[in-house]
């Protein structure tokens, strides 16, 4: 939330409720407000109403906060790794063995490109089953797809990007 928009939010508040605060406190609430974009500071304030029958403490207010911040804080996205969506593991198919040539089955293994990836280190890896290339290709359709997604997108994205890597058929070992 920017400051001023902030400074407006918690006037609302303070005549809501009675109340004058110093600006250090005004600055600690301000604080704690961070993560709420502009246009969600209307929802903030209804909530607080809705929760404290007088003013929040700063404690209850990070409370509020945190519950709002969910669906409106951004993955920085150049935090995320886009070879796996942060799963820490990248699907592939391979074909049926004869006679079950019918039925493919999906494996899973470990992403090379990031800290998730490691906790998955007895798996093996993507990049012994499949070129650099693959690897390059999955993490340009994900950066297509899910460039800027939220928290609360997080799971589906990485449900959809499954998916999509079930797709990827075949690898160096057996057929
Ligand atoms: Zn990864």
């Amino acid at each position: 939330m920017t400051k001023k928009r902030f400074q407006e939010f918690l006037s609302y508040l303070c005549n809501q409720y009675n109340r004058q605060i110093d600006e250090m406190a005004s600055n600690a609430y301000f604080e704690a407000a961070q993560g709420i974009a502009d246009e969600d500071a209307r929802k903030l304030y209804n909530d607080v109403l809705g929760n404290c029958k007088y003013f929040p403490s700063l404690v209850e207010f990070k409370e509020i906060v945190s519950m709002n911040k969910k669906d409106v804080v951004p993955l920085k996205n150049t935090q995320r790794c886009f070879y796996c969506m942060d799963a820490g593991t990248i699907a592939y198919t391979k074909k049926g063995v004869p006679p079950f040539q019918d039925y493919p089955y999906t494996y899973r293994a470990r992403c090379p490109m990031c800290n998730n990836g490691k906790l998955y280190s007895s798996w093996i890896s993507f990049d012994q089953v499949f070129d650099q290339k693959v690897l390059e290709e999955i993490k340009q359709k994900n950066i297509e797809r899910f460039g800027s997604i939220t928290v609360s997108q997080e799971k589906a994205a990485q449900i959809a990007a499954r998916a999509y890597q079930k797709q990827i058929v075949g690898g160096k070992y057996g057929n």
